[in-house]
C-alpha cells in the first residue's frame, strides 16, 4: 500500500461521514471543513482523501493532488471573509506540532498573525 501504515486518523471518519464535521467543500480528490477548535476566525483544513500522513510522506508522483489541494484552499479562501489575507500552514511532524497523520492544509485569518510562528 502507497504510504505505508500510521492507520487511518480522525480524519478518514471526517472523509467517509461516520463523524459530523462542517463540511465546506468536497470533490472527488479532497474536502475542506472547519477546524474543530479554531485558531482565528476563519479556520478551515483541506485535506485529500488519499490517506498521505503528511507531507514528508508524499510522493513525487503526488504533485498533482498536492497542486489541487493548495488551487481548494485558495478558492474557498475566497468565499471566506478573508480580504485581508490569511496564511496557509502545513505542519509537519513532531517539531511541526502535527497532531492528526492525515495530510491537511490549515487556512487561518480573520485577525491579524504573527511572524515569526511560536
Ligand atoms: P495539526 O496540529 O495536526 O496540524 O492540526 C490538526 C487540526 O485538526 C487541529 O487544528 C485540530 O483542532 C483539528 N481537528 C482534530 N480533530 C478534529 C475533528 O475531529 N474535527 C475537526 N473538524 N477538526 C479536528
Amino acid at each position: 500500500r502507497k504510504y505505508g501504515s500510521p492507520g487511518p486518523t480522525i480524519f478518514s471518519k471526517v472523509i467517509d461521514k461516520s463523524i459530523p464535521a462542517d463540511i465546506i467543500y468536497e470533490d472527488d480528490k479532497c474536502l475542506a471543513f472547519r477546524d474543530i477548535n479554531p485558531q482565528a476566525p476563519v479556520h478551515f483544513l483541506v485535506i485529500p482523501r488519499a490517506p498521505i500522513p503528511g507531507i514528508s510522506a508524499a510522493e513525487d508522483d503526488d504533485a498533482e493532488l498536492l497542486g489541487h489541494l493548495l488551487v481548494v484552499a485558495k478558492n474557498v479562501a475566497k468565499q471566506e471573509p478573508l480580504s485581508e489575507g490569511y496564511r496557509v500552514v502545513i505542519n509537519n511532524g513532531k517539531h511541526g506540532s502535527q497532531s492528526v497523520y492525515h495530510l491537511h492544509i490549515h487556512v487561518l485569518g480573520g485577525r491579524q498573525m504573527a511572524w515569526p510562528p511560536g
